[in-house]
């Protein structure tokens, strides 16, 4: 198996960057024709199942005919409108049954264009709220390590300072404080010691912050860790005692992933922000929101600067929108807690023994994600041969090879992916 029988383009392997890329030295990306249900069909013939959402986001799988339908329909009535001073019927039916099924007290609304902007959007909120609040001194932020909240400025800056690379960016990102990610899985027994370096950290920061960032029990891109669901009852608590807000990433966790339509309901902790993004749109556009309390939407709005400081073009698109309204309505629909709670353990099942390998650290399932993780660092190209010659899509990073199928996989489907993804860790193993 060498790079040469893999479906590749050379134009694309010379000047088109893809994520966390060499222009230099590419891993060369396979090239797709079509995606239908959890398949995905490359250009030579070869079909894949698909074990990563296209990043968590396709939990319908692709080329529903619910979805496709949807963008038809809002297609031929307007791809598009500016936002600023015009509506439509799109964002309000997504913004009401957003605002419906997310905690009670979330109930104003911001429309972006992706999850790095959800959170840019979040940070400026609880900034200005403090403003607004004549607290201008609370303008920074803390976060956990081992957290990812995208790729933009700020985003990064409350990324986990090791792999978000914090070095290479040097003094041009803003200084956060951070404490240690949080270590107690969600199976073991809790203990209030776990809060210990965070409640220091507040006491000498607390005049300081205006937020606190996490994704909740799950952090996703830094490190695919779960982690026990009283630490956000605690850092409720806390926020609450130094006017520090309160910001869930769920960008990820969103849509049924851990089992629960949202992850904060594990801890049944509501948030002050709450950003979405991913599977809000089934993986047919980019949309993201951020959602926030009355509380804080009127404070930044009878403030000295009356609005809130921000407002891209492409705020609010009318065709992400109503497909996101179509994807949502449709996961409703089903019987998604039972789909999710047999991914996992049918994953759990297939891949727990696993442990037994010398070159397996660990492996957990929460709701329809699945980690192996192991003692070193995967060869991405050794993987990407291995996946077409196995007729399976994923992605591994750093030493984590992990699924997170589109929730419409069938019991077939995931059945191989596992065997498949079982088999090649075993290859790893004798080499
Ligand atoms: C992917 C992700 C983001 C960034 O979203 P983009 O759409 O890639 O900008 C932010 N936070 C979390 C938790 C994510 O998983």
């Amino acid at each position: 198996m060498t790079a040469m029988t893999l479906p590749t383009d050379d134009f694309d392997t010379a000047h088109i960057w893809h994520p966390y890329t060499s222009m230099t030295r590419p891993i060369p990306a396979l090239k797709v024709a079509r995606a239908d249900g959890c398949l995905i069909y490359l250009e030579d013939g070869t079909v894949l199942i698909d074990g990563m959402s296209s990043w968590w986001c396709a939990i319908h799988g692709y080329n529903h005919p619910v979805l496709n339908q949807a963008v038809q329909d809002q297609l031929t009535k307007m791809s598009h409108i500016m936002f600023g001073g015009l509506t439509h019927e799109p964002a309000i039916e997504l913004a009401r049954l957003l605002i419906d099924i997310t905690p009670s007290p979330l109930e104003h609304i911001f429309f972006a264009d992706s999850g790095s902007v959800a959170v840019e959007v979040a940070l400026k909120m609880a900034v200005q709220y403090q403003h607004a609040q004549g607290k201008p001194a609370k303008s920074n932020i803390i976060t956990t390590h081992s957290g990812y909240h995208g790729d933009t400025w700020n985003a990064m800056s409350v990324c986990d300072p090791v792999t978000g690379m914090h070095g290479l960016f040097g003094e041009s990102l803003p200084k956060r404080i951070f404490v240690p990610a949080p270590s107690i899985r969600p199976d073991e027994t809790w203990s209030d010691d776990e809060m210990l370096p965070v409640r220091q950290a507040f006491a000498e920061h607390g005049e300081s912050l205006a937020a606190f960032i996490i994704e909740p029990v799950v952090q996703g891109a830094g490190g695919m860790r779960f982690y026990h669901p009283n630490y956000l009852k605690a850092i409720r608590a806390l926020c609450d005692e130094y006017g520090v807000l309160l910001i869930f990433d769920e960008i990820a966790t969103g849509f049924g992933r851990t089992g629960k339509l949202f992850a904060c309901e594990h801890a049944d902790v509501t948030p002050d922000i709450l950003c979405l993004g991913k599977a809000l749109t089934g993986g047919y556009m980019t949309l993201s929101a951020t959602l926030t309390t009355r509380q804080v939407a009127h404070t930044i709005s009878n403030g000295e600067a009356g609005v809130f400081m921000h407002g891209p073009t492409f705020m609010a698109n009318p065709l992400a929108c109503r497909v996101a309204l179509a994807s949502t309505q449709l996961l409703l629909s089903q019987e998604w807690q039972a789909k999710v709670a047999s991914i996992a353990q049918q994953c759990q099942a297939k891949l727990e023994p696993l442990r037994q390998l010398p070159i397996v650290a660990d492996v957990r399932v929460l709701g329809a994600i699945a980690v192996v993780e192991l003692t070193h660092t995967v060869d991405m190209r050794w993987i990407q041969a291995q996946c077409v010659a196995r007729g399976i899509w994923i992605r591994p990073f750093g030493r984590l090879v992990y699924l997170m199928p589109p929730f419409a996989i069938s019991d077939d489907e995931l059945d191989t992916l596992l065997t498949q993804m079982v088999q090649m860790i075993g290859e790893m193993a004798d080499v």
